[in-house]
Formats: C-alpha cells, structure tokens, sequence
C-alpha cells in the first residue's frame, strides 16, 4: 500500500518535499497554515503567526546558481542575487512545473503531531489539524516537518538591564519592514548578523544616526568577489574544501582570517571577531563598511544599560536620547505542534545529520531544513527530502539509535571546537561537507575519479569550480540528465543577466594564468598531503 506522508508547511522545505515523495511514489499531504506558497519568501507587510516575516529589502545572500534545487535551475535572466520577489517567483515556477499545488492543504494549521496507540509497530502518527476553525484527526504512516527555523524569535531581555526603564521604542528584527519609522531618529541595532547588518545599512540612509552593538564582532563579506564573480561560489569549491580539510585546523583558520580582511581591516572598522579562529556564519553585506566609513553606522561594544532614554555599553561610551531599539538577536527552532518531549526538543534539536531525531523507535519522522549550512538552506533542504523519502520507502536505512548519538556527538565536538556552538551556533555546518554527507546516503555524492576518467573536462569544472547543486544530480538515484549542461554553463548562467551593455573582453590570458595556477596548487596541496601522511618518514 502507498504510504501517506504529512508534510508539514509549504515553504521551500515543503514544496521540495512534496516533489521527492512523489518521486519515490509516497503520497503526500501539505498541511499549509498561511494562503499561499513560499513560506519566509513571501513577504507581506503584516507579520503573521507562525510564519517567518522579512523586510522588503531582503536580498539574498546566497547566489542563484548555489541556491537552486538541483534538477531546476532559475531563470536565464534571474540576476545572481535575487530580491525576496523573485525568490518567490522561483518557488511559484517550481511548483508549477512539478504540479505540486494539488497536494497542498492552504489555511490548514497542523496542531499536534502524536504517534499512534500502536506506534512501536505500525511507526504512525496522528496529525491534528485546523482548517477554518474545524479540528480534524488523520493518521499517517510518515512525517516531514518543513516548518521553518526563522520564526520563533529569539529576544533576551534579561541580558538587557534597565530594558524595561526605557522610554523608546524596541522590537525584534522580525517585526521590521521598512525604514520608514526611522527617518531622523536615534537607532541602536543590537546584533551582528545578517539581519542587524542589513537593517542598520536600510535605516541609515534616512536616520540621524545607527548605532550597531556587538558582543563578539562578525567577520563580513561582500556579496562580490574576485573578477566580480559571486563570493559563495569562489568559496564553495571541493578544491578549496580538500584543502581546508588537509590543513591543519589553525593553519586553516589563519588563511581565513587573512582571506576575510582582503576587503577591508575589521579591526579598523571595530568589527573584528573576539574569537578570529572562529568559523561562524559571516555577515554577507556590501554596505555595512562604506555606511562605517562615512559615519552613518557607528558600531559600539555588549550593552551594559539601559536608561529611560538612553543605552550605556560595556567601555562606559553612551549614546543619549535615543528614539529606538531593534533586536536582531535571531531565532529559536520550534515545534509547537510535537507535544511528546521525547521526539524532539525545542532547543537542543540535535538530529541524526540534522534530519532524523534518534530517540523514536522508527524513522518515520523527519526534520528538513533545519540547518544551516554557511550556504543555502533551500539546496540542503531538497537533499535532505530525497534522503528521507529513501528511507521513509525503505531503500535506505538508518544505522542503530546508539551509532546516530554517538555520530551526533562527535559532530557537536567538531562544531564546539569550529563554529562556537553556542545555541545559536549549533545548526551550523559547512556546506559541501553536510552536502556530501547527506548525498552519501542516498548514492549521489560526486565521484571526482570516476568523473576524471569518463569526462574530465566535467570532472575539473566539478572539482575546481563551485559546487552548485546540480553535482547531485549527476548520478545514482534521480540523475538528470541536464545536470552536466547545468554545470558547464553556471558561470554564464550567473554573469549574462548582468552583461545588460555589450563590450568587448580582452582575450582569456587570465583564465589561462588561473588553470596553470590552479595546476601548481594542486600539485602543491598533492605534495602537501603526502607530507602529511609520509611526514615522519620524511624527517
Ligand atoms: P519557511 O520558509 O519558514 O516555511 C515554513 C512554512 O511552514 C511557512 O509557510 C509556514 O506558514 C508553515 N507552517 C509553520 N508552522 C505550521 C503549522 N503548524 N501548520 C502548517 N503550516 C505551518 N537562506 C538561504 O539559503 N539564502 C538566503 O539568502 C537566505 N536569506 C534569509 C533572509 C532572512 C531575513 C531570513 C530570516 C532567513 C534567510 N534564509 C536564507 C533562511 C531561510 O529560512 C531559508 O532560505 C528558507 O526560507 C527556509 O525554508 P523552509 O521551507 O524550511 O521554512
Ligand atoms: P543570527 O544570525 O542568529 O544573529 C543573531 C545575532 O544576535 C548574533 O550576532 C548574536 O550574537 C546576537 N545576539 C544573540 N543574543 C544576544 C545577546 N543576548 N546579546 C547580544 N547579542 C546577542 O540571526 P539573524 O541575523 O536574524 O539571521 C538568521 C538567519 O537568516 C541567518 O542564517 C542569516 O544568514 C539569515 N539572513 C539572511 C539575510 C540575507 O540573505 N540578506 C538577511 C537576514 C538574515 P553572537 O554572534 O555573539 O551570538
């Protein structure tokens, strides 16, 4: 008999879900609580319960090409970074393309997610759900939760003493929009990530003055590196992940520091990281240094206090009569509708490769896109649902639940030891890596030797140029057959949208120069690694 998946939220997670349960010949039901597609994409001016909110500027800080689905490539004419709009638009297309609206339950909360009277045996679940105030109870044999991680914010007022004598106005990013309640007033913006950065540049054009506070600095990229070229896709290489991988950990964390302040000195900008060893999410941002130099942002230590009308920081510098307080201070993952504990806890939700909870006694329920992978989500989320909906059917297996802890708690190590895994750090992973990690699983990891001898043209361009998602595609369980087309073209597929006036380019010198200097690296890292293998041997 088919199986009957729940998909819970018809975000990108949901959509992409929908489409592989499809593929493997589940039969899935999308329980969506909001009216539409797109879940944090589509922005609306009001915030709605239980939906991730954005602001209207929102750009993207993944590129087109990394952040697809893999066996749908955006639009030729898409610009590398997209608009919040377009991203939505992505996600209309897609679902049309796979036919995926009839499956979707619109204006239909999932209230709580239980495991039947029988669970140890038949591994069901009993949805509840609320559609136009009439509560309803179906039974499942499969779960996909796709309900977003950027909804429940994160806003700890205990760390702000003296808050609630404060005569302004404060709220969390979440409730931000546009700047237009900010125009000539005094603005602090508590936070250093994506969100703080790109709401302090918005609000500057038109504040009397930013303030942005920082506990623990960010490094921040452009979105534009080398030759103009997106930066996700200069970084995310397998060449440059191997070489990471090879060296050792402070070494590594030294050529990064180094490649992190190529754009500018962070410590001149008051920006630097306490911990510059430390791999945490970047702030991706164009402005945010030219908004320093000029003035508009000022940034400012931890808060000590606050006053009625004023905020006084950890080096005793005050900013007096201030208007308003924006908390970018993140989000907090949340499954209000799992009521059982035991399944999943809220804060420490730590899963078996980020998907799968180890403590219920069978694998019929899945998390997606709970990760965050210093890449895009959405990409990591469609690997996930075609490994999960393996296992869901039965062709793939999970090992035993004490091999799962004890894989978790080495990750969490590793994590500990990288990216700080504070609570708000713990999601965090690095990209290929968690890709191929997950691809493994299913049969579709990449093999760049097997690719060498059959086409080496395909197999450089896979191994030196970035890992855009089409890779996983390429072979085993739902190869496309235009992955490879897919591949070749990338970088036409991202620079052609912005060649808006023809000019004539000099000839390819430079891209000779950078095969011969890819082949000596190469050969360096190749000689590198037997070193490091052969290394007392060799002293
Ligand atoms: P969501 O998009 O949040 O969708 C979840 C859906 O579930 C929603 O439609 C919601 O209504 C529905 N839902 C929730 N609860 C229930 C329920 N009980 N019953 C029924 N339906 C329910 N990631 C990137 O990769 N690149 C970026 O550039 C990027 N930019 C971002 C910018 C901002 C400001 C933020 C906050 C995040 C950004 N992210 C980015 C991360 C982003 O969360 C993911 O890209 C992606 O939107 C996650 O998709 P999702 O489907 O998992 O969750
Ligand atoms: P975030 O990345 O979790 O950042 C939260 C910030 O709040 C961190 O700088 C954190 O400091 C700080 N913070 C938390 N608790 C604090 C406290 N008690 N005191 C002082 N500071 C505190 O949240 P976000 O910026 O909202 O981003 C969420 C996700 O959305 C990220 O993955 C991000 O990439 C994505 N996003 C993308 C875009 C875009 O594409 N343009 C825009 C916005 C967000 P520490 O660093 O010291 O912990």
């Amino acid at each position: 008999m088919t199986k009957r998946v729940a998909i819970i939220g018809a975000g990108c997670s949901g959509l992409t879900a929908i489409k592989c349960c499809l593929e493997e010949g589940l039969e899935p039901v999308c329980f969506e609580k909001s009216s539409d597609i797109g879940g944090l994409w589509r922005f609306t001016e009001s915030v709605e319960d239980w939906r991730a909110s954005i602001y209207k500027s929102v750009v993207t800080n993944t590129s087109k090409e990394m952040m697809c689905y893999t066996d749908f490539p955006m639009p030729e004419d898409f610009p590398a970074y997209l608009h919040n709009s377009k991203v939505l638009e992505y996600l209309r297309l897609y679902a049309k393309h796979f036919d995926l609206m009839k499956y979707i339950q619109f204006q239909t909360e999932v209230c709580s997610v239980t495991k039947c009277s029988d669970f140890p045996s038949t591994g069901q679940w009993d949805i509840a759900t609320l559609t136009n105030g009439i509560q309803r109870n179906s039974i499942f044999d499969t779960v996909l939760i796709c309900n977003g991680h950027h909804t429940k914010h994160y806003l700890p007022l205990d760390s702000f003493p003296g808050i609630e004598n404060f005569k302004g106005h404060y709220v969390h990013s979440r409730f931000y929009k546009d700047s237009a309640n900010y125009k000539g007033k005094t603005v602090l913006v508590v936070g250093i990530g994506n969100s703080a950065g790109d709401i302090a540049v918005d609000i500057s054009n038109t504040a009397k003055q930013v303030y942005l506070s920082t506990r623990g600095g960010s490094w921040v990229l452009s979105r534009i590196s080398k030759g103009g070229c997106p930066i996700d896709m200069m970084l995310s290489t397998r060449f440059l992940t191997w070489i990471r991988n090879l060296l050792p950990a402070s070494f590594s964390a030294r050529l990064n520091e180094n490649l992190m302040n190529t754009w500018f000195d962070h410590a001149n900008y008051g920006l630097e990281p306490l911990d510059r060893a430390q791999l945490k999410e970047p702030m991706v941002n164009d402005y945010l240094p030219s908004c320093i130099l000029c003035g508009a942002i000022k940034v400012k230590p931890q808060i000590k206090t606050f006053t009625e009308s004023s905020v006084i920081f950890e080096d005793d510098t005050v900013v007096e009569n201030l208007d308003e307080v924006i908390f970018a201070t993140g989000y907090v993952p949340s499954f209000p509708f799992l009521k059982d504990p035991e399944v999943i806890d809220d804060i420490n939700a730590l899963l078996y490769k980020q998907v799968f909870p180890t403590r219920i006694e069978k694998p019929t329920l899945a998390v997606l896109g709970l990760v965050k992978p210093l890449g895009a989500i959405l990409t990591a989320a469609e690997l996930q649902a075609r490994w999960a909906t393996r296992i869901f059917k039965g062709v793939a297996h999970l090992p035993t639940a004490a091999r799962m802890e004890d894989y978790i708690k080495k990750s969490m190590e590793f994590k500990t030891k990288v990216f700080a895994a504070t609570p708000n750090q713990k999601l965090q992973t690095y990209f290929i890596d968690y890709m191929d990690d997950v691809a493994v699983e299913i049969g579709v990891r990449p093999n760049i030797m097997h690719l060498l001898l059959k086409d080496p043209r395909l197999a450089w361009t896979v191994f030196f140029g970035p890992s855009t998602p089409y890779q996983y595609r390429l072979s085993g369980p739902g190869k496309w057959f235009g992955a490879k087309k897919a591949i070749l073209t990338q970088w036409e597929h991202t620079l052609n949208p912005a060649r808006t006036r023809l000019v004539n380019k000099s000839s390819g010198t430079w891209l000779n120069f950078k095969t011969l200097l890819s082949l000596c690296v190469l050969l360096a890292a190749i000689l590198l690694g037997l070193y490091c293998i052969n290394g007392k041997s060799w002293s």
